[in-house]
């Protein structure tokens, strides 16, 4: 087991479910998700949220 790159006192000891790179629990977080995919998917999010916003007044003007 190889020590996390942002923590070096934690073990790797978990796998993130997206990007499949080993993170501690600490950068997993409750979803099991490395902080990178985190932002991904924070940004994913964003984006359909504006789309869906935006859908939303075209339906409503
Ligand atoms: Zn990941
Ligand atoms: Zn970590």
């Amino acid at each position: 087991m190889a020590p996390c790159s942002r923590h070096p006192d934690s073990e790797t000891s978990l796998v993130c479910r997206i990007c499949s790179e080993p993170c501690c629990e600490e950068c997993s977080g409750i979803f099991g998700i490395c902080t990178h995919c985190l932002y991904k998917i924070s940004v994913v999010i964003l984006v359909v949220m504006v789309i869906v916003s935006y859908s939303a007044w075209a339906f409503l003007l």
